[in-house]
Formats: C-alpha cells, sequence, structure tokens
C-alpha cells in the first residue's frame, strides 16, 4: 500500500518536474529535476514517472544495445522492477517470467537457494540487488548457473566495493558492526561484494564481466541520464 502511496504521490509531481534537465531512457520523460532516492536519498535519483533509479537506467541503456534484446529467449526475472516487468512483458521474442520468494504477484514463487524448475530450462536470468540478502549466495548462484542453458546469461546488478578486496559477512560480523554499516538493513543484508566477488562467480562456472556505466555510456549521457550502479554480464561456460 505504501508503495502504491508512493507512487501516487510521483505521477502528481511529474507535471511539476517538467523540464529538459534530466531525460528518464526507460520512460522516455524529461525533467528539471529528478527526485531524491535509494536508501541515503541521493540528490537527483528517482524519475518520478517511472520511478527508476540510477541503476535501472544504466541497465536498461545497455540492454537496449545488447543482442539479448531482439533475440527469441525463456527469460526468468527475480523480484521485478516495476519500471521494467510491463516493458519486458511486451517483448513478443521474449517468454517472460518473474519470480520472488515473498513479494507478490508474481508468476512464480521461487526461493533462490533451491529453485524448482529443471536444469537448462532458462536462456537469461535478471536478478538486481537481491543476492545480497541471500544467505547461502554462493548455492543461489550455482542454482542460477543449474537452470541457465548453455551458454546462458545472468545479468545482475549488486552493490560491489572492488577496493575492499574481501567480501564482509554479515555471519562474522558484531551487531553494532552490521548497524554501523547498514544502518537500518541491517537486518536483510548478508554480504557486501568486494573483489573477491569476481572469483566466486568465475568459481561458479561464469565468465564474467563487470561493468560500470563508464565502460558503455558517455558521459555526458551518464550525467543527463543520471546513471550508476555495477552491472555483472555472467555467461554460463
Ligand atoms: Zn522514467
Amino acid at each position: 500500500m505504501q508503495r502504491l502511496f508512493k507512487k501516487i504521490l510521483r505521477r502528481l509531481l511529474v507535471p511539476l518536474m517538467r523540464g529538459k534537465r534530466y531525460v528518464c531512457p526507460i520512460c522516455e520523460g524529461s525533467f528539471r529535476w529528478f527526485l531524491p532516492g535509494g536508501a541515503n536519498k541521493r540528490p537527483h535519483a528517482q524519475c518520478p514517472s517511472c520511478g527508476s533509479l540510477e541503476r535501472h537506467r544504466a541497465f536498461w541503456l545497455f540492454l537496449r544495445e545488447s543482442p539479448l534484446k531482439s533475440k527469441t529467449l525463456e527469460v526468468l526475472h527475480f523480484a521485478p522492477e516495476s519500471c521494467f516487468e510491463p516493458i519486458f512483458r511486451s517483448w513478443k521474442n521474449w517468454t517472460y517470467q518473474t519470480a520472488d520468494l515473498y513479494d507478490q504477484p508474481v508468476d512464480l514463487i521461487l526461493n533462490l537457494e533451491n529453485i524448482k524448475l529443471p536444469d537448462r530450462c532458462m536462456d537469461l536470468v535478471i536478478c538486481h540487488h537481491v543476492l545480497p540478502e541471500i544467505q547461502n549466495d554462493q548455492q543461489a548462484l550455482a542454482e542460477i548457473f543449474r537452470i541457465l542453458t548453455p551458454q546462458g546469461t545472468l545479468l545482475m546488478q549488486n552493490p560491489y566495493h572492488p577496493m575492499q578486496q574481501k567480501t564482509l559477512q554479515a555471519k562474522e560480523m558484531l551487531p553494532e558492526e552490521r548497524q554501523q554499516k547498514w544502518g537500518k538493513y541491517a537486518g536483510l543484508y548478508q554480504h557486501e561484494y568486494g573483489a573477491d566477488f569476481r572469483q566466486v562467480l568465475e568459481n561458479t562456472g561464469f565468465i564474467t564481466d563487470i561493468l560500470q556505466p563508464e565502460d558503455f555510456c558517455t558521459k555526458e549521457d551518464i550525467n543527463r541520464y543520471r546513471l550508476g550502479g555495477t552491472l555483472f554480464v555472467c555467461t554460463k561456460s
């Protein structure tokens, strides 16, 4: 209900925010400013029309130029974002299903650590900002690997700290350390990925590219579209 209320409120603000400074490439709205967004209310983060954040818009620009967009694919989207779901459902070349363990409505109720789907049944899995909350994230990655077809792709966004060599594990931290690090999300986060996360993905069997918006967008686009986040492009070897 709170989510619906926020959505309605955002929509009411749209006419007041129209302008030319920022553009959302997902809904193609053009605005004087974006709304504050994210856990720490980053300025100019959220599109008032579709609700996208920096990472959503970066993902969209990547996907828009990717061959995956025009291929005929079986696609599974965990924890689907509302700014993407109607678009992906409208693509006739994708057989698109959504999944979640808790949030409804979705097409499939699935536990990432034990996915009740056959081997090699999906060509593409999309899973953004879910893995840090999964207790046994390596098991979840192994399960995604198992359900992907050969050469299948996992597209995933997670907070990533490459300057931090080792991934922080909640189970190895004191409650006060977790609170200091993650604030109101202290009870939710299980992992904060560091540079060693690439090795985890490769040990699972994925060929991995780790991309920032700078890797596929111009500086002008990053400013105009307000882009951010880290995208993991993982191919089943
Ligand atoms: Zn938008």
